[in-house]
């Protein structure tokens, strides 16, 4: 599709606030003139809440993108709920203005062998909001295609809608787990992702849910949103001996550690399905292959919502997920996003999901001199 630009602000006046990863864990929060530009098929949008992710954290710690030897300032966010400020060309959405949305953060290419058959969570060519070289959503103003942005209920609370985007991710887990109902289920890893599926698996007719997780505080949470039971790791293999199978039917890996697998396949009873949708920090999984085989373990990984926004949306409008929002347990306003982002880190305070919220954008008094170009992967209008 070929692009169209034009300036949002015919004043010229870009400069916004942004959050900027200057470094490997060194975040700052600037007001700096960036371009914002939208084109045919897409929206402009504020953001009003963005939430921080295993992905953003994951990009926290590796640092900005290196762009010709140096250190390229990133703006991260890719989870979202914003207000439509303008629909560019082409967009059937105009009814859209003024509302809020979220969006899904990953755009597939609608090109390749995998969009053209209608896998477009496997598309090899996608731009993920928030992920180099596209920067994200931690900035008051920023344009994402139409056609991946929803309506969000009028009824419905920004903290909830926020949680649209990990759901959508946990349902796909959950389509994927081929769980039978009063089925025993493992999951491994008691984060925001693993406590939003403790909480769907019990709503779609899951028998017992172990939860998995080294801390207490945790694993605590785990039983508050309808776990059964929740054990360290190291009480796992023990516990689930006791179920009629000596293990569950599906265990699901959602941690970032390497070792995840190995509780996913240790805890799996013969013949069950394991689901890994964890992101290992050292990039390596470990499993015991014997155990695996002797097993016969069908092993599935799971890395992106197959299904639109909507179905997620949806889901949460039934209220079977009653007291999810509890699992939002920080909101910074944006100038504070380096504490968010500490705490994060440090997993202290019982933190589970923090958010950041975005202040209005405000027009500058004065146009700036110069103006930056935000995301530089795309072709300038010829
Ligand atoms: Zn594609």
């Amino acid at each position: 599709m070929e692009r169209g630009y034009g300036w949002v602000d015919r004043s010229g006046q870009t400069r916004m606030k942004v959050v900027h990863l200057t470094a490997p864990e060194t975040i700052s929060v600037r007001n700096i003139p960036v371009r914002c530009e939208f084109g045919p098929g897409e929206l402009l949008l504020e953001p009003v809440l963005v939430g921080l992710t295993g992905s953003d954290l994951l990009r926290y710690r590796l640092g900005p993108p290196i762009v010709h030897g140096f250190r390229r300032p990133h703006i991260p966010g890719g989870e979202f709920v914003a207000r439509v400020v303008a629909c560019g060309r082409g967009t059937a959405s105009r009814k859209l203005l003024g509302k809020r949305v979220v969006g899904n953060p990953v755009c597939p290419c609608m090109k390749c062998e995998w969009c053209l058959e209608g896998n477009r969570h496997q598309c090899p060519n996608v731009r993920v909001l928030g992920w180099p070289p596209v920067n994200g959503a931690m900035r008051q103003r920023f344009a994402w295609p139409a056609d991946l942005c929803i309506e969000v209920p009028e009824s419905m609370s920004g903290e909830v809608a926020l949680l649209a985007a990990p759901l959508s991710l946990a349902l796909s887990i959950v389509d994927n787990a081929h769980l039978p109902v009063m089925g025993k289920v493992a999951v491994i890893g008691a984060g925001q992702l693993g406590l939003m599926l403790i909480k769907i698996l019990r709503a779609v007719g899951a028998g017992d849910v172990l939860s998995v997780d080294p801390n207490e505080y945790r694993r605590k949470l785990a039983v508050r949103h309808g776990a059964t039971a929740a054990v360290d790791p190291y009480e796992s293999v023990e516990f689930v001996r006791q179920w009629p199978r000596k293990g569950a039917d599906v265990s699901i890996d959602v941690t970032n550690a390497s070792e995840g697998s190995r509780e996913a396949v240790a805890t799996t009873r013969v013949g069950g399905h394991v689901i890994i949708a964890g992101i290992p920090r050292d990039n390596r999984i470990l499993f015991n292959a014997r155990d695996a085989r002797q097993k016969e373990l069908a092993m599935q990984f799971v890395r992106r919502p197959y299904k639109p926004l909507d179905r997620a949306l949806q889901f949460l409008q039934l209220g079977t997920l009653a007291g999810i929002e509890e699992l939002v347990t920080h909101t910074f306003p944006m100038e504070q996003a380096a504490e968010a982002y500490d705490l994060m880190r440090s997993r202290s305070d019982g933190v589970v999901k923090t958010i950041l919220e975005m202040p209005p954008y405000q027009p500058a008094e004065e146009s700036p001199a110069r103006v930056y170009m935000e995301e530089a992967e795309e072709p300038r209008p010829s």
